[in-house]
C-alpha cells in the first residue's frame, strides 16, 4: 500500500527536471498524475515513465502565466479525474542578468510564470479542495527567495513572493482542511542550472556544505513528504533543501 494511494497529484512544468521526479516519486507512493506544460508532446517521456510504474497519468498544455488555459486545464483535470488532492506548484524560469541591465520584460516575465502561475493554480485548485475540505499544496521556491542574488533580483522577487503567498494561503484555507508549504531547494543539477558558466557553478558548489550539487529527486521525496499524510500538521512552512547552504 502506498502513502497516497487513491490521491490525485497535479504537477506544473512536469516535462522535465524537478517537476518530472516529483510526479514520478509522488506516483510510486500510489498517487494518479496529472502534469501540465507549455506544450503536451514535452510531456510524452513524464506520461511514459508515470504509467510505466503503473499509475493513471494525463498531460494538459498550459502556459500557468495565463489565467484562461489555467482555468481550463484545472477543469479539465477535474473532470477527468473527479478530484484534486495534491497541487505542485513547479513551473519556473529565470532570466538572469544584473539589475541595472535587466529589462522590464524579463522582469515580466519572471514574475509571470513563477509569482502569478503559482497564484493562478492556487487559487483555481483551492477552490476545488475546500469544497472537498481536503487538499494540499507544494510550492516550489527556492533558497534565492530567502536570501537574494546578484544577477537574480526578479527571480528572487518571485520565489519571496511565492513563500509569502503560500504562508497566506495556508492561514486562509487550514480551516477548510487545506494546507500549503513550500520548498526552497539550493542548487540542484536540472536544464535551468546546466545553463550556468561553468565558473558560477564551481563557486556555488564551494558554498555547499554536503560538497554537493542536489538532485531532482532529493527535492521530490521532500515534496512527496509535504504533500502526504505524514505532514498533516506542517502548514505554512518553507523547508530548504540545499546541502545545509542556509540554516536559519
Ligand atoms: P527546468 O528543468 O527548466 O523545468 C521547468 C519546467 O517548467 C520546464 O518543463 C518548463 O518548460 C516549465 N515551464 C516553464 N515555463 C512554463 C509556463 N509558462 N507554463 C508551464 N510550464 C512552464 O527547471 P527545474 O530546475 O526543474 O526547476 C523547477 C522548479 O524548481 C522551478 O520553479 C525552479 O525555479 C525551482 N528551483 C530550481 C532550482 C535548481 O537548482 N534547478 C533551485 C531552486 C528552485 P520549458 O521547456 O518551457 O522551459
Amino acid at each position: 500500500m502506498g502513502q497516497l494511494d487513491g490521491q490525485i497529484a497535479l504537477i506544473t512544468g512536469a516535462a522535465r527536471g524537478i517537476g518530472q521526479a516529483i510526479a514520478l516519486e509522488l506516483a510510486a507512493r500510489g498517487a494518479d498524475i496529472a502534469v501540465c506544460d507549455v506544450q503536451v508532446e514535452w510531456l510524452e517521456e513524464t506520461l511514459a515513465k508515470v504509467r510505466a510504474a503503473g499509475r493513471r497519468a494525463e498531460g494538459y498544455a498550459t502556459d500557468v502565466s495565463d489565467a484562461a488555459q489555467v482555468e481550463a486545464a484545472v477543469d479539465r483535470v477535474k473532470s477527468d479525474f473527479g478530484r484534486i488532492d495534491i497541487l505542485v506548484n513547479n513551473a519556473g524560469i529565470t532570466r538572469d542578468t544584473f539589475i541595472s541591465r535587466m529589462s522590464e520584460e524579463d522582469w515580466d516575465k519572471v514574475l509571470d510564470i513563477n509569482l502569478k502561475g503559482t497564484f493562478l493554480f492556487s487559487k483555481a485548485v483551492g477552490k476545488i479542495m475546500m469544497r472537498q475540505k481536503g487538499g494540499s499544496m507544494v510550492n516550489i521556491a527556492s533558497i534565492i527567495g530567502l536570501i537574494g542574488n546578484a544577477g537574480q533580483c526578479n527571480y528572487a522577487a518571485s520565489k519571496a513572493g511565492v513563500i509569502a503567498l503560500t504562508k497566506s494561503v495556508a492561514k486562509e484555507l487550514a480551516s477548510r482542511n487545506v494546507r500549503a508549504n513550500a520548498v526552497a531547494p539550493g542548487f540542484i543539477r536540472t536544464k535551468m542550472t546546466e545553463q550556468l558558466p561553468e565558473k558560477i557553478r564551481d563557486q556555488m558548489l564551494a558554498q555547499i556544505p554536503s560538497g554537493r550539487f542536489g538532485e531532482p529527486e532529493d527535492v521530490a521525496r521532500v515534496v512527496a513528504f509535504l504533500a502526504g499524510p505524514d505532514a498533516g500538521y506542517v502548514n505554512g512552512q518553507v523547508l530548504s533543501i540545499c546541502g545545509g547552504m542556509v540554516t536559519a
